[in-house]
């Protein structure tokens, strides 16, 4: 008998996207967020740009070097591919893309999301399906499932002198406490296990919605660095603080870490030790004692982890300026540490700074600080040795995985190597028991699941 049942019509094929992110986590965020939106009006999205039906490059604008990057990035897929939209930090200078690649088929600037998404419906327009629009509830993370970065605030009312980001994302957004915890706890019922908070100053969240409160479950919460560390605490994941400057009231958060709400890690980006460097930085909460408000942080939780950015040379450094920051380097005991040669960013008030410093000199300080830091860092893991740890899991192999403390965030803290009589899986947390430490790495046996 002949099938007489209607065929369905034919779906009309997704449009593919293939999508390049650039940059920073706060960048990463925005991706995951366009990303989401495109998945949601059922484009699909393609790891090469051959074969996509069009590439979206999310750029980076802090350092000549990501701009470079950028350019770098447009170009391959302009080659590869053809038909280009570019966004992102480097978008705010459209003159400057269009200078090298004048065929991308448009610009668009940081979090712009809507433009973004013209320009892709423009370029390509979506193809409907119901089915293709189902996306999960927690959005489409690049991070694997079981971390994701959590970002509370836009944009940033300082004004280091080295920095353009204010210029290019403006002054402080935060986002109401309400919206935030609501995106954290969608995240954790979709397994997620590790938030990472993240914006450009997260000590200053809710300055500029002079902390108002927002609904939250049956309670109101405050738009407040530490009640909303405190709110996310209550989530049962983990919690890990990035980009904190040591306001005063940063002390306070020490309890919520002691308490185990929030994990024993602080991200703060200090760039530079010496009084007179920082007040040519600009930089905010400089000036608060830091040294001896570390050692009482560490007098409540002795088991912080403190991670920190520094700059080398920058204008008007001096010799005794720079071992000043060596010296706080082996005081604070600061555990991780990221090091930038000083570059002038087109832009910042810095270049018009005095006393540029030689390339060699900067070199040279760059190799001591990477010396000094290492030194500490060994110093402070070969304490570990012989501890039990929490570790979660990064990536399984065939004796067990790599995973991480709670005092190493991922992509820039360092790891541990875990070897363990049955397969463990990504995202579980093993207890660790630490049996050696390199400069940098751990490694044990797990001995707990
Ligand atoms: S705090 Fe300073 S370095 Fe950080 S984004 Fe704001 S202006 Fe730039």
């Amino acid at each position: 008998m002949a099938d007489t049942a209607p065929k369905p019509a034919p779906a009309t094929p997704a449009p593919r996207i293939s999508f390049v992110s650039l940059g920073c986590p706060k960048a990463l965020v925005d991706s995951e967020r366009i990303v989401t939106r495109l998945r949601a009006e059922g484009y699909e999205l393609t790891k090469t740009h051959q074969g996509a039906d069009l590439v979206v490059v999310n750029t980076c604008g802090f350092l000549d070097s990501a701009k470079a990057e950028s350019l770098h990035a447009i170009g391959e897929a302009l080659a590869e591919n053809g038909k280009v939209v570019v966004t992102g930090c480097m978008g705010a200078e459209p003159e400057e893309i269009r200078a090298v690649h004048p065929g991308v088929l448009a610009i668009t600037g940081p979090q712009q999301y809507e433009s973004v998404l013209a320009a892709v419906h423009e370029a390509v327009p979506p193809a409907h399906d119901p089915f293709l629009d189902l996306v999960p509830a927690e959005g489409v993370k690049l991070t694997p499932r079981h971390y994701a970065y959590l970002k509370i605030s836009e944009g940033c009312s300082n004004r280091c002198t080295f920095c353009i980001i204010p210029k290019l994302r403006g002054d402080l957004v935060s986002r109401p406490a309400g919206d935030v915890l609501r995106e954290a706890e969608r995240l954790v019922k979709a397994g997620v296990k590790e938030l990472l908070v993240i914006s450009q100053d997260t000590s200053a969240y809710g300055v500029d919605l002079r902390y108002a409160t927002s609904p939250w479950g049956d309670r109101e919460v405050a738009a407040r660095f530490l009640d909303l560390a405190g709110a996310l605490g209550d989530l049962g994941a983990w919690v890990r603080l990035h980009y904190v400057y040591p306001y005063p009231h940063v002390d306070a958060v020490m309890a919520l870490m002691a308490a185990g709400k929030v994990l024993p890690y602080i991200d703060i980006p200090f760039q530079h030790a010496s009084p007179t460097v920082l007040k040519r930085m600009k930089r905010p909460a400089s000036q608060e004692k830091t040294l001896s408000r570390i050692q009482a942080w560490r007098a409540a939780v002795p088991d912080l982890t403190l991670r920190s950015t520094f700059i080398v040379g920058f204008p008007g450094e001096t010799e005794a300026e720079f071992e000043e920051l060596l010296a706080f380097l082996e005081d604070a005991e600061i555990d991780r540490a990221g090091c930038f040669k000083f570059e002038p960013v087109r832009g910042a008030d810095a270049n018009g700074l005095e006393g540029a410093v030689a390339d060699e000199v900067k070199a040279e300080r760059y190799d001591r600080f990477m010396r000094t830091q290492q030194k500490v860092s060994a110093r402070r893991l070969k304490r570990k040795v012989g501890t039990r740890q929490s570790v979660i899991i990064d990536t399984v192999t065939p004796d067990g995985g790599i995973g991480r403390t709670k005092g190493d965030a991922p992509e820039i803290d360092g790891t541990v190597k875990v070897f363990a009589r049955r397969p463990l899986r990504v995202g579980e947390i093993a207890t660790v028991k630490i049996e050696a430490a390199g400069p940098y790495d751990l490694s044990g046996t797990a001995v707990g699941f």
